[in-house]
């Protein structure tokens, strides 16, 4: 089997609120699972937890084969040591719905950041990938502007190429067009089915349910903390088998 995400009975609590509440869930490699579900339905935690920022109360997550914040010692799993955690999340790149990006430094610099200091890669390596990157999200000609003089979408397809830098295993998306004035959502998620397209393992929030019809191997409605329905995008979104998805997607479509 090839599940490079393998989410077993996931729990996690905020004080007497349980946020997510049993969650099980396998994405394969190279394949795309979006999520959708109303606000508070635990999608945003749910992703969290996936790259360790935040811990889960009961359950396992695996990613890439290996288990999540916990290691072997002895027979019994304790958790990880804190470069052992940093290893872990260097393999997930994530894009937010706020992008995110230091707004005193230029374009390039943004993208460049994170693997000369996390990785300690040679600067001049790393700055010819950017640059590949950035051309790739459409951005090559903007390298050394800074951010607050570009749009929305365009920060956005910055963020992508930063995470990307990395050389990520797994990109996660929370909502990456939600913050996006209407006109710049498609160019954003143009870039997000190129990578789909290109092979990238990928779990997106969104409430795009065209790019999930389109793009997604795989669709998940959660509400309350559990997945309700889960299956072919064409299908949930055709024919949704429980009431909680279809008033959901009749608010959205
Ligand atoms: P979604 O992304 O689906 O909108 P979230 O995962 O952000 O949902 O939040 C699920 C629930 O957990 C919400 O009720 C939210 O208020 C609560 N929550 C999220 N983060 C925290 C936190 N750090 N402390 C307390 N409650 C939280
Ligand atoms: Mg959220």
């Amino acid at each position: 089997m090839s599940a490079l995400v393998q989410v077993t009975g996931v729990r996690k609590s905020y004080g007497a609120h349980e946020v997510l509440a049993g969650i099980d869930l396998t994405v394969e490699k190279g394949n795309v699972l979006c999520i959708i579900g109303p606000s508070g339905s635990g999608k945003s935690t749910l992703l969290r937890c996936l790259n360790h920022l935040e811990k889960i109360d009961a359950g396992r997550i695996e990613v890439c084969g290996e288990l999540i914040g916990y290691e072997r010692h002895h027979g019994h799993l304790r958790e990880m040591r804190e470069k052992d955690v940093a290893r872990q999340r260097r393999k997930v790149g994530m894009v937010f719905q706020n992008f995110n990006l230091f707004a005193h430094r230029t374009v390039l610099e943004n993208v460049v950041e994170a693997p000369v200091r996390v990785k300690g890669e040679p600067r001049d390596e790393v700055t010819a990938r950017a640059v590949e990157l950035l051309d790739r999200v459409g951005l090559g000609h903007r390298q050394h502007a800074y951010p607050s003089q570009l749009s929305g979408g365009q920060q956005q397809r910055v963020a992508i190429a930063r995470a990307l830098a990395m050389r990520p295993e797994l990109m996660l998306f929370d909502e990456p067009t939600s913050a996006l004035d209407p006109e710049l959502v498609s160019e954003v998620l143009a870039v997000m089915k190129d990578l789909a397209v290109s092979g990238m393992t990928m779990v997106v929030v969104t409430h795009e349910i065209g790019f999930a019809r389109e793009v997604a191997d795989e669709l998940v409605f959660m509400d309350g903390g559990v997945i309700v329905e889960s299956g072919p995008p064409a299908e949930v979104i055709a024919n949704p088998t429980h009431a909680r998805t279809q008033e959901f997607l009749g608010r959205v479509l």
